[in-house]
């Protein structure tokens, strides 16, 4: 075989040996989901009740059916976009576009934008109907949507636009710097977004996460006391905290912080809250509102190491938070409906806090900025030694021309998909292992208790269930599964 049939075989053959390793993984997970009846002996007792074990499990099930359905349909898009040569389609068509509007093709900074600018239009296109679905058919059977379609579509509408203002211009800049930037480009391009990622975590909270959700200062009451008093404890710089409205876009986000150096702002989730705040009598205002369900986040360039948190137990499923309190609106079962959101006590959102704090205190989120960073530099060099390589052009049908774009798409996402996958999983394990640490920082702040019983509830209210087959939590999980977590805790709270 040539060079460059055999790199294209084996990238499409790559990419469906993966897909069906998670398919295998899925299949056990979902064993073991059916068979998952009762409350596990551990959790007999606690806020997890048997009505709600019984939720969750339809609720598993469902969206993992819809998740390999979805999935297999994407799998199927991206081979045929590789079989019918729908990347040198697109690129030519560009160019003809460029040709139209009375510019040469050979600007090619342009034209790679606006490959760019149709390629997020067809994706936006071909996953909105996955997304509908999701959203107003399996989310709303379990009452998780919040969202009319109005609001869905404007919120999706705006995530494309704000990804193009960030995507573009960087783009741009970056494909300049590779051309021009001589021997050496791979480094400044790694500077560059290097810099670009320090940028985006700057602006991130304050600029961009308020385009999508509503922020408000935590009201003075005894929970903010508590958490200036925690944070001054272990000398967290604590500037503001915020409460953000619509977390049901963050999947499962409960609390996070983020800002450089002595400049931290700690924003919690209203479903964190829920209930908890309101017997202080003065958190009222937020329970008030009215919910905004903001979509998912943005996806890409999405800063790191901001230190979003996620507790709940299954974190790369795009499940929206529970919702506090609000009636769904079909009349049925209100008063059910209503305890069983839970939210959490004061102590329990410290406990919360407390293990994002461990975050800090620990440096896992420096830690995973460094590495992804390495990972970044190293991908650059790479890139670098294999740009000039005609065949991995050739194996995607560009014969006569070695884009820039190109050659980072295919090198990136094509030739390091082995190591992506590699990575990917090293960095699940990390996570998981910076997950116990959290905890274990909790509880030695003597909160071992309170978040013992906040990760039930949590787990709960967002219908998830407290088990999962092994080989598939060890894999996609970045945070351990339920009743690991609450293992390691027990024994952490005779340090109490
Ligand atoms: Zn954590």
């Amino acid at each position: 075989m040539e060079a460059e049939a055999a790199i294209f075989v084996s990238v499409v053959a790559f990419s469906w040996l993966v897909f069906a390793w998670e398919a295998l993984l899925y299949r056990r997970q979902r064993r073991v989901h059916l068979s998952t009846l009762t409350v596990p002996p551990e959790l007999v007792g606690s806020s997890l009740t048997q009505e709600t074990l019984l939720k969750a499990r339809s609720y598993q099930l469902d969206k993992g059916a819809f998740g390999s359905v979805s999935n297999l349909y994407s799998q199927i898009e991206s081979t045929l976009i590789l079989l019918l040569g729908g990347i040198p389609y697109l690129w030519s068509f560009t160019g003809d576009l460029v040709r139209r509007l009375g510019y040469s093709a050979d600007y090619e900074v342009s034209r790679s934008c606006l490959f760019l600018l149709l390629a997020s239009l067809f994706s936006a296109a071909t996953s909105l109907p996955w997304s509908l679905y999701g959203n107003f058919v399996v989310e709303e059977r379990h009452g998780f949507n919040k969202q009319t379609l109005g609001f869905f579509l404007k919120d999706q509408l705006k995530k494309l636009v704000v990804m193009q203002m960030i995507v573009l211009p960087i783009s741009s800049l970056l494909l300049h710097i590779i051309q021009r930037g001589g021997p050496l480009f791979f480094l400044y391009a790694w500077a560059f977004t290097l810099l670009v990622t320090l940028l985006l975590i700057t602006v991130y909270a304050d600029y961009i996460a308020p385009l999508f959700d509503r922020f408000t200062p935590l009201p003075d009451g005894p929970l903010r006391r508590e958490i200036e008093s925690m944070a001054a404890s272990i000398a967290f710089p604590l500037t503001k905290i915020y409460v953000v409205e619509g977390s049901k876009r963050s999947s499962h986000s409960n609390a996070y912080f983020y800002g450089f150096y002595k400049n931290k702002r700690i924003v919690l989730f209203d479903t964190l809250l829920a209930k908890g705040v309101e017997p202080q009598g003065e958190g009222e205002e937020l329970q008030g509102e009215e919910p905004k369900g903001k979509g998912e986040e943005p996806k890409g360039e999405e800063p790191q190491g901001k230190g979003e948190e996620s507790l709940g137990k299954e974190p790369q499923g795009e499940v929206p938070q529970g919702k506090g309190e609000e009636p769904q609106g079909k009349g049925e079962e209100p008063k059910e409906k209503k305890d069983a959101k839970l939210g959490c006590s004061n102590e329990e959102v410290l406990a919360v806090l407390g293990h994002e704090l461990g975050h800090w205190k620990l440096g896992h989120t420096t830690k995973n900025l460094v590495i992804s960073q390495v990972n970044s530099l190293l991908c650059f060099s790479l890139f670098a030694a294999l740009i000039g390589r005609p065949e991995l052009f050739a194996a995607f049908g560009f014969h006569d021309e070695q884009p820039t774009l190109i050659g980072l798409i295919i090198i990136f996402q094509f030739v390091f998909s082995p190591y992506n996958e590699l990575l990917s999983v090293v960095l699940t394990v990390l996570s998981r292992r910076f997950e116990f640490a959290a905890d274990a920082f909790a509880a030695s702040l003597g909160r071992a208790t309170a978040l013992r019983s906040a990760l039930v509830k949590l787990s709960s209210d967002n219908l998830g269930l407290p088990v999962a087959d092994w080989l598939y939590s060890a894999w996609r999980y970045s945070h351990p599964p339920l009743l690991e977590r609450l293992r390691a805790l027990g024994d952490a709270r005779k340090d109490d």
